[in-house]
């Protein structure tokens, strides 16, 4: 194909090989990169920035960093041929720059006592301060070095094979600037844009690869403008979810002998946190608009028999309810609680676990069809292809970190719009809850019920292990359980240092503690082990329990009260809260003891520190955000929010909030906008991933 001449408008589809420096090598490396077109290079902003306003003492300068600098020519060197190489002073100190390549033409243009301006990578040669192939700028009498911002696209060593350094990338970037007639496409509407009052996107990308700005805050805050618009898209796709879903639902009557029975059974009264959620649950439940709402609240706060209330409204008139739970442990124990909540209500309860024979499955199914089954509990097995409810109105899914919004309408499908109630233990910021859950309502459990004792959190050392062995044994002997957590099953080659459940249960059975029952519990367990392991540690017949993080979620043992955490370090903070709200679930004071040893580094050993020191869901979340971004938190990944370019979840909350409201702004006056601005924001929702296709999704 013949090439465009070097003059000739370019096409943001173009490819990137029409750019001023850009040949075929070139571009492929980009391809690389997922750069193909011209759009796609104007879209990979630069990593970094320099500012050459600023000049760095050559005294400050340190291994790696880039620098822009003013010296005095003091020697010329020429040791071999193959280098050329100029020290620099600027009274204080020396500065060594270096040429390898194009040594003939900087030969001759540097003359002792003449002033440079220059600017590139530090680094540290046999102690002395060089900087290899730096850009040059021989200062005339009285001249000022070259001011400005300039962009670093690439990492050291990134792209070198192709010698596309920043400039190379600059070069085109801004051919492809000049050459460009198009305006690059706009997701948010002309208002929006007007009320905000951005610059043209051509423009914010001119700037941001060419800053014409005075500090490089000013450039950096020229981003919020496409955060912003990763926040409008986000929060449309929500609103647009959450509309679809407000479409007719079924209204159910407030009062039913069947709630009132699950309250005299529960044997407590609730608290003023679980009487509020429980009314704005029931005000959904009686408006004609389906509930989609989310039931927050901590570990042990009490969400289970909320959830059994709820239930209880829509099973007095007849219809059936849906309870899904994220592991087979969690499913039998609500299958248990529901049980104990129901009886005397002549509700059928059923668990729909996968282990089940084909006969005993399909004789369940049957049932479930044929609307003689009115209560549904299980795991994923709910949402297999057989499984068919004769009248599904209200599906419940418990600890929703675990499913993602998809799964979450996989369930739902399985009825005619049935209510949807999503539980979740996992505290996370409000900013944060708005754009994972904001097709839902909120409702958070903020109080515990009375006279819980907080967990006290210990972190022990090695030398200390034989005393918390010791302690282990004296609260068993006082009626307590203990559960031991490790990071593995089984040993293993590659992490060697690391104490596995089977290794531990044998050493704890045969050694220290001969005389009680130690049990095992990992997922690689048939379910009938797990349940048999389950049901022996909840009666007592068996005292420890040593097990991976299957137990981590929603597992309610009430009488444990010593929870043994190995190697702590391995696991999230927000994960060793969910562990430890397994323990300390009645009025009894419990322990957890964080094993920190020789594998556990200073900074994870802080952590812990400040771990020990709250019991509050919210702060450790905080926490974990801080060491770990949004984008580890359980949640987020399974969320079906695919990546952010820009937004950052947990830093950008302003601008989530001022989005929402645009959104919410511009979804009230829909009508008045024109079908191309219409077209452009679901071609940009388009973009969002599975949950971008589920807004555009009809049905
Ligand atoms: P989570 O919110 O973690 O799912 P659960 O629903 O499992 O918590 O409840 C934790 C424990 O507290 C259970 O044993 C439950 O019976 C008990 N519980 C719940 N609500 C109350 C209350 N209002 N008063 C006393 N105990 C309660
Ligand atoms: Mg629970």
């Amino acid at each position: 194909m013949k090439k465009h001449g070097p003059k000739d408008p370019v096409l943001l589809s173009s490819s990137l090989d029409v750019l001023a420096g850009i040949g075929g090598k070139r571009a492929a490396a980009f391809r690389d990169l997922g750069i193909l077109t011209v759009e796609d290079l104007l879209r990979f902003l630069p990593r970094t920035y320099i500012n050459r306003r600023e000049l760095t003492p050559f005294g400050d300068l340190r291994d790696g960093m880039f620098a822009s600098v003013l010296g005095t020519v003091k020697r010329v060197l020429t040791p071999g041929r193959d280098r050329l190489t100029i020290v620099l002073t600027d009274g204080r100190g020396e500065l060594t720059l270096v040429w390898f390549i194009g040594r003939r033409y900087y030969s001759d243009k540097f003359v002792l006592g003449c002033r440079v301006s220059a600017w590139g990578r530090i680094s540290v040669y046999n102690t002395v301060l060089q900087m290899a192939h730096p850009d040059v700028k021989i200062l005339a009498d009285g001249e000022e070095p070259e001011k400005g911002i300039f962009p670093i696209y690439v990492k050291p060593g990134e792209l070198k094979d192709v010698c596309a350094d920043s400039k190379v990338i600059g070069t085109a970037v801004r051919d492809a600037l000049v050459r460009m007639r198009e305006h690059l496409p706009e997701s948010l509407p002309g208002t929006i844009i007007a009320k905000r009052g951005f610059p043209p996107l051509k423009e914010v990308y001119q700037r941001l690869h060419f800053p014409v700005e005075d500090s490089l805050e000013a450039v950096y805050a020229l981003r919020d403008r496409l955060k912003y618009e990763e926040a409008f898209v986000i929060a449309f796709i929500m609103a647009g979810l959450r509309n679809k879903n407000k479409v007719s639902g079924s209204s159910f009557p407030i009062a039913g002998d069947c709630a009132a029975t699950v309250l005299k059974n529960a044997g407590f009264a609730f608290t003023n946190a679980q009487k509020r959620v429980l009314r704005e649950i029931e005000a959904d439940l009686s408006a004609p608009e389906r509930m989609n709402r989310l039931l927050q609240g901590d570990v042990g706060s009490g969400k289970t028999v909320v959830c059994a209330v709820a239930a209880a409204r829509v099973l007095a008139i007849g219809a059936q309810v849906a309870f899904m739970a994220p592991t087979e442990i969690l499913a039998r124990q609500h299958f248990h609680e529901l049980n104990r909540l129901y009886k005397g209500t002549g509700k059928r309860i059923e668990l729909f676990v996968s282990g089940l024979s084909t006969q005993v499955r399909v004789g369940l199914d049957e049932d479930l069809a044929a609307g003689n089954i009115d209560l549904a509990v299980g795991t994923h097995a709910l949402i297999s292809e057989s499984t068919v409810f004769k009248d599904l109105k209200l599906v419940i899914v418990d600890e929703q970190h675990r499913f993602g919004v998809l799964q979450r309408k996989a369930l739902s499908r399985k009825g005619a719009l049935p209510e949807i109630l999503v539980v979740s233990a996992t505290p996370i910021p409000r900013t944060l809850a708005l754009t994972l859950y904001g097709d839902l309502s909120l409702s958070i459990i903020d109080e515990l019920p009375p006279g819980r004792i907080p967990v006290k959190t210990y972190i022990v050392t090695n030398d200390k292990r034989a005393g918390m062995y010791g302690f282990v044994r004296v609260k068993i002997g006082k009626g307590g359980k203990a559960f031991f957590i490790l990071p593995l099953v089984e040993e293993s080659e590659k992490l060697n240092e690391v104490r596995s459940v089977i290794e531990t249960a044998a050493h704890l059975s045969n050694t220290v503690f001969p005389d009680i029952l130690v049990d095992i519990m990992h997922g690689k367990m048939a379910s009938g082990e797990k349940d048999a392991a389950m049901a022996r540690f909840a009666s007592g017949a068996c005292k420890i329990l040593v097990s991976t993080t299957v137990v981590e979620v929603g597992v309610d043992v009430p009488d444990a009260d010593v929870m043994v955490i190995e190697h702590p370090e391995r696991f999230g903070l927000s994960q060793l809260h969910q562990l430890r709200g397994r323990i300390g679930r009645r009025q009894r004071e419990s322990f957890c003891f964080l094993m920190a040893g020789k594998t556990c580094a200073p900074d994870a050993y802080e952590r812990l520190v400040k771990f020990a020191a709250t019991n509050d869901g919210f702060v450790i979340a905080e926490l974990d955000f801080e060491t770990r971004g949004a984008g580890q938190l359980s949640g987020v990944q399974q969320s079906g929010l695919g990546e952010f370019r820009f937004l950052n979840l947990v830093r950008d909350g302003k601008i989530i909030i001022e989005a929402r409201e645009d959104v919410a702004e511009t979804l009230a006056r829909w009508e008045t906008l024109d079908t191309g601005e219409k077209e452009r924001l679901y071609a940009s929702a388009a973009c969002f991933g599975d949950l971008g296709k589920a807004l555009l999704e009809t049905a």
